[in-house]
């Protein structure tokens, strides 16, 4: 077995894991309700859904600006690496997800990229190119990963944004800390076939309305990466 066969069947493995992790959660707070929300005693008037909902859908990253998200009260912004900054396991950078990442820098934002990515090999040549403290193994949607990188950016959940992908990563572990969520199209129609064939329908299923800001309807279809 080569190493990277070895590699993408690890990858595979964890998004097994994470997935039914995700499940887990999801279904643990539909009938006990919240930990981490003291504001919400019960689940009783709490949507099913809602832990599930982001707080605002983007068709791209580069669609965020800094003053939207300042206004909001952020002052750090955690970003999925696969299919938010870059295409799926891919580390070339966009050019202009470089300038947007330049533009939330000059805004005064702090920008941290938390990763399921199972090595640093993964993460580190984006973040690098990036100029912003990484993170990987963040086991999203558990809490361990999110709150690494508010650690590294000096935030809080109340200060955090975090901008994915994924419902039941990105979104699902980010509401449950009370993260400002903001959830994206994919960078690309690739990616993990434990993704596609699990999670994608089970988002489609469950729609992606967002809880207070829908997509407008004139709002144009981002280019996708085959
Ligand atoms: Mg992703």
């Amino acid at each position: 077995m080569t190493l990277q066969p070895a590699l993408y069947g690890l990858s595979a493995t964890a998004n097994v894991i994470v997935f039914l992790t995700a499940v887990v959660i999801f279904l643990q707070q539909s009938v006990i309700g919240n930990e981490f929300d003291g504001n919400r005693p019960s689940t009783h008037n709490m949507p099913m859904f809602e832990r599930l909902r982001p707080h605002r859908i983007a068709r791209r990253l580069v669609e965020l600006n800094a003053d939207e998200l300042l206004t909001r009260g952020m002052r750090g912004v955690i970003l999925d690496l696969d299919n938010t900054l870059t295409a799926w396991h891919s580390t070339e950078v966009r050019p202009d997800v470089t300038a947007w990442v330049g533009r939330m820098r000059q805004a005064g934002l702090l920008l941290c990229v938390v990763s399921n990515a199972a090595t640093a090999g993964r993460v580190r040549p984006v973040a690098d190119q990036l100029g912003v403290p990484w993170v990987t193994r963040a086991a999203k949607p558990l809490p361990v990963g999110f709150q690494r990188g508010m650690r590294l950016m000096g935030t809080t959940p109340a200060t955090t944004a975090v901008v994915g992908d994924q419902v039941f990563t990105d979104i699902l572990g980010g509401n449950r800390l009370g993260l400002f969520t903001v959830l994206v199209d994919p960078v690309s129609t690739r990616e993990a076939i434990i993704t596609r064939i699990l999670q994608r329908p089970l988002e489609r299923l469950i729609g992606r309305v967002a809880k207070d800001a829908p997509p407008s309807p004139g709002t144009p279809q981002s280019p996708t990466i085959p």
